[in-house]
């Protein structure tokens, strides 16, 4: 591909579309407002697929279960190249009552996706809730042994040097504050740093996408929502699997590391975390982990996912300016979403075919 491309937005949207495009042969810059993979891809779990996968639209299905056939490979190549080991790990998802046994075992059964029914204390460990502590209902659980996780924050910084040693460009600290358009063409765009041009240019700017796109932006419904995070440090991984319950998830990494999230807070482009959430996040945790008690908080983040409507992004060409494209709006997946969203993308840029439906992507500019 004999092009000069401009990514606006360094998170694993935009690193996974300029490595995805560097791979075919496209010169890339990426501009970034601050420094590369700090907001919603860092803030995130690492859990690679939708939390109850039966509650989501096909167009959440196809997205994330192509992107999930990918990480093995996509993760190896970017552990050789960088050196950096993202810890891709599969470890299973228990899923905690309440949740409706029927649609999901139709859902799985459909699909050829393993659902195991278990006893939850079956699957938990010493430091975990004693069939006694937990009421009949929690007795039983629904295990899916082939759901994986990553430490997003290790797979960031992989994507970030393998895209620099393929030749792209990661300028930090340069917020796009303006694109120049005139007769349905982006000419440049205006930074902080000065003017960038290119053949074509994609915003890949997570929740600020909408904002920098101003009334370019159409119909697209992309906005902030925040999530709140705790961390905690076992001297061993306190639970084998990744465990559900609504909308709290407890996710253990190799290392002892104990993540668990998360709010869902609309509360705009607001990042502090709160005592409330704090409180409320640990109150439920112990309820599933009673260990957790005499553990002190490690950190306490949030982020701010590229909210969209039912959690299908948007990737494609925009419909007017005909050398700008998108690839936002993930919401809870992105980094699920990041390898089939950016191979899409770049199919779209080379005229390539597509590997599934990608009509529900094109829709969110709200006019056909
Ligand atoms: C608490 C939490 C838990 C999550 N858990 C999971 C999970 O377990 N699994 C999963 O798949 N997903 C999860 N997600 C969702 C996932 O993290 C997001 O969908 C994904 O990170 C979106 O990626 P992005 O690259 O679009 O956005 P971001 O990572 O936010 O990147 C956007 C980038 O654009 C930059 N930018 C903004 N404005 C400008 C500008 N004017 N000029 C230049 N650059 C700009 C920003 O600085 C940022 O670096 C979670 C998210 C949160 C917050």
């Amino acid at each position: 591909m004999k092009q000069d491309v401009i990514v606006i937005g360094a998170g694993i949207i935009g690193l996974a579309t300029a490595e995805r495009l560097l791979v075919q042969g496209a010169k890339v810059t990426i501009l970034e407002r601050n420094k590369a993979g700090q907001e919603s891809s860092w803030a995130g779990g690492g859990i690679l697929s939708p939390l109850f996968p039966w509650s989501y639209s096909d167009a959440v299905t196809s997205l994330t279960s192509y992107s999930a056939l990918q990480f093995p490979d996509w993760v190896s190549v970017l552990r050789e190249t960088s050196g950096i080991d993202p810890e891709y790990e599969i470890s299973g998802m228990l899923i905690l009552p309440p949740y409706d046994e029927e649609i999901a075992r139709r859902w799985c059964s459909i699909r050829g996706i393993k659902l195991e029914q278990c006893r939850a204390c079956d699957i938990h460990s010493t430091h975990t809730v004693t069939t006694d502590r937990m009421n009949k209902a929690q007795n039983c659980a629904l295990f899916l042994p082939d759901v994986a996780q990553v430490r997003n924050p290790r797979l960031l910084r992989a994507l970030q040097s393998r895209v620099e040693l393929l030749g792209g460009k990661i300028i930090e600290n340069c917020a796009v504050n303006h694109l120049k358009i005139t007769d349905q063409h982006i000419q440049s765009v205006a930074t902080l740093c000065g003017e960038f041009t290119a053949d074509n240019y994609i915003m890949c700017a997570g929740a600020w996408s909408k904002e920098i796109l101003g009334t370019h932006a159409l119909k697209l419904d992309i906005k902030p929502v925040k999530g709140q995070m705790l961390l905690f440090k076992f001297d061993a991984p306190p639970i084998p699997a990744i465990i559900v319950q609504n909308d709290l998830y407890l996710i253990p990494r190799r290392d002892g590391h104990l993540l668990i999230g998360s709010t869902l807070e609309d509360v705009g482009f607001d990042k502090q975390t709160t005592i409330a959430a704090r409180n409320s996040l640990l109150e439920r945790a112990q309820t599933i982990l009673p260990s957790l008690e005499k553990m002190p908080i490690k950190q306490h983040w949030s982020g701010l996912r590229p909210a969209s409507l039912e959690n299908i992004p948007i990737i494609g060409r925009h419909p007017v300016i005909r050398n700008l494209l998108i690839n936002s709006g993930h919401f809870r997946y992105g980094v699920t979403m990041a390898p089939a969203s950016a191979e899409i993308l770049a199919n779209q840029l080379t005229g390539s075919v597509q590997p599934l439906d990608t009509t529900p992507y094109q829709s969110g500019w709200g006019i056909n």
